[in-house]
């Protein structure tokens, strides 16, 4: 597997600080909002792309880490070297779909070319060197494809199932675009807007098709490591040990036997 995904936690994020907040208190007393992401099955998780030329992770997780920032993922998928600078803990709610998206889904973002410009606050843009343009476009979809194929693993995610929320159905792994599309909402055409820009043959359909793939070579190249530093019988004495791990490991997270 030659996923990397380097630690920038954005602590200093307003919306890091509020979850941290959310965490310490009973399910009872925390938001519905912050209740809701804690205590879902399972997240779905929403592919998006940055919708201005950016190229690098390391800038966009500087401008998260701000405590009067109004949106952030859970990580960015960098266009020069298609590694993924995780920007939040998993199991924090993240601010990237709106409220609802909120709730139930993880968010990651690909960073985009420096060869493109985009025309004022649309999401079309003009192509400044197309080869270029194609290969950092190239890069941060096979880096998703990478980081999806662990996140399925790791919260038991099919790439190819679909749920029901609300009456609808969405696809488990989806981008932003298609979040609005099946809700019926306007704007976020991310990220099929910069493929089909760049004359890329991706569609979300493809990227599930291709993390399906890379999930299903990895079975077959043999067992995954997983981490492991404790096991308690009371909720609380985990939860008191967790917050003692994720002083140096932010993305700690209990998993219980039940779930
Ligand atoms: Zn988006």
């Amino acid at each position: 597997m030659s996923l990397d995904i380097i630690q920038r936690i954005c602590t200093k994020s307003g919306c890091y600080a509020t979850n941290v907040r959310q965490k310490a208190l009973p399910p009872a007393q925390q938001s519905s909002d912050y209740r809701t992401f804690y205590g879902q099955e399972r997240p779905l998780l929403i592919l998006h792309s940055l919708g201005c030329a950016r190229d690098s992770a390391d800038v966009q997780a500087e401008q998260w880490d701000n405590p009067n920032g109004q949106a952030i993922a859970h990580a960015c998928v960098d266009a020069r070297d298609g590694k993924t600078r995780q920007t939040l803990p998993w199991d924090f709610r993240g601010w990237h779909a709106g409220q609802a998206g909120n709730n139930v889904a993880i968010g990651v973002e690909m960073a985009e070319s420096l060869s493109i410009r985009y025309i004022g606050r649309t999401d079309r843009f003009e192509i400044l060197d197309r080869n270029k343009a194609r290969a950092n476009c190239e890069t941060a979809y096979n880096g998703a494809v990478e980081l999806f194929a662990y996140l399925c693993q790791m919260f038991g995610v099919d790439p190819l199932a679909k749920r029901e929320i609300n009456g609808k159905l969405f696809p488990e792994v989806l981008g932003h675009c298609e979040w609005n599309r099946i809700r019926g909402v306007s704007g976020h055409t991310d990220p099929e807007h910069y493929w089909t820009q760049l004359g890329m043959p991706y569609t979300m359909d493809t990227f599930r098709q291709a993390v399906k793939a890379k999930l299903e070579q990895e079975q077959a190249d043999g067992p995954i490591y997983r981490i492991q530093v404790g096991a308690f019988r009371n909720r609380a004495y985990a939860e008191a040990y967790l917050a003692r791990v994720q002083e140096h490991f932010p993305d700690a997270y209990i998993k219980s036997s039940d779930e």
